[in-house]
């Protein structure tokens, strides 16, 4: 028997997700983000729930070769555009369109000699200060662009830093705004945060990623547990041992957690190494033969240890939730100190996905 531990990925519930979106964005096209291996969930398992996509949104061009050999002939997205001239070679044979955030990508198309035009996204710095022309370059650069011809369409893109607050994308849609009238383009502006809480933004595309997986932009459940979006991801595993404990009895490396009176632990199959956080405190909720409960001491490389308390006739074979439809990834992580993204996304490639 394999080591008990996998993720079920659920394709109904992406399908579901991505039906959710496409009401919430109206009449805005749908890049769906399947950068980092589909947030840890696997582009070629994610696929086919989500080709009625209008584009994929990605990183690597490894990514976006395998979208084609999936078979997929629609518009693909580089997020961060390319990294050397040498890339445009793979852009023209995979027909990719590129995010273009600074002047030598600009002079990288424009002097380069392609059998056909490349579409950008040009990208504008609207306050993260992590990619993008500034403000008062985009004019030159969409210049630069529009009289070249190895350049076909071009649309204003910008990452917003704060789209998970009330406010956060007021200076940034006054900014763009003020470079729309300047710019006769379309817009590709909201993530998942902008996509559910900021209509103004939805423009001509959206480009989702969280959301579509069933996890909270903003790293709570609550926000968005009434929007109807559903987890994608379930990780799970089993009881594998159980420890009787006496008072003073220490659990895991470093003796962290010490028992208070006699208790049972479950030692589960899944650590570290597979993507559990390893910082994840005593306390963080775990389910047990369905049952909440928690975690105790620290978590080990394969390993992790649970109070079998609340649930008495759980035993060795229990099933075990780490996180999942019942159990919010946002849950987990925020009692381990991050985020639902960083956990999906740092699932270990050596556990074994399934898909419904
Ligand atoms: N667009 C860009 C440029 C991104 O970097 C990301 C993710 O970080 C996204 C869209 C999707 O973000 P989210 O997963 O919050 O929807």
């Amino acid at each position: 028997m394999p080591r008990p531990v996998q993720a079920e990925i659920s394709l109904a519930a992406l399908r579901h997700n991505l039906g959710l979106i496409r009401q919430k964005a109206g009449r805005a096209r749908i890049w769906s983000v399947v950068k980092a291996n589909a947030y840890g969930h696997g582009i070629a398992n994610v696929f086919p729930a989500l080709q009625n996509s209008d584009g994929f949104a990605l990183l690597d061009f490894n990514e976006a070769i395998r979208l084609r050999e999936l078979g997929w002939q629609g518009p693909i997205l580089l997020l961060e555009g390319f990294f050397e001239p040498d890339d445009l070679a793979l852009i023209e044979q995979y027909q990719l369109t590129t995010a273009v955030h600074s002047f030598w990508q600009l002079a990288a198309i424009v002097n380069a000699r392609l059998r056909r035009p490349i579409d950008i996204y040009l990208k504008v710095n609207s306050g993260m200060n992590r990619l993008g022309f500034a403000p008062d370059r985009l004019h030159a650069a969409w210049l630069e662009a529009s009289a070249s011809s190895n350049i076909g369409d071009i649309t204003l893109m910008t990452h917003f830093a704060s789209a998970d607050s009330e406010t956060g994308v007021a200076a940034p849609m006054a900014l763009i705004n003020a470079l729309g009238a300047e710019m006769p383009l379309s817009h590709c502006l909201a993530n998942s945060a902008a996509t559910l809480w900021h209509p103004q933004t939805h423009a001509d595309w959206v480009r989702p990623g969280i959301v579509l997986y069933g996890a909270s932009p903003s790293g709570r459940w609550q926000d968005i547990a009434d929007t109807g979006l559903k987890p994608v991801m379930r990780l799970s595993s089993q009881i594998i041992a159980v420890q009787p404990l006496q008072p003073g009895d220490r659990v895991g490396y470093g003796g962290r957690y010490c028992a208070a009176g006699s208790q049972r632990i479950g030692i589960v199959a899944c650590g570290y190494a597979d993507g559990y956080p390893r910082h994840a405190p005593g306390g963080t909720p775990v389910l047990v033969d369905g049952v909440k409960t928690a975690i105790v001491g620290t978590v080990s490389m394969d390993m992790l240890a649970v109070d079998l308390t609340p649930c008495p006739a759980a035993g060795i074979g229990s099933p075990v939730e780490l996180w999942g439809a019942a159990l919010p990834v946002d849950d987990v992580a925020r009692a381990a100190g991050t985020l639902g993204y960083e956990l999906l996304s740092a699932l270990a490639p050596r556990v074994p996905v399934v898909t419904d």
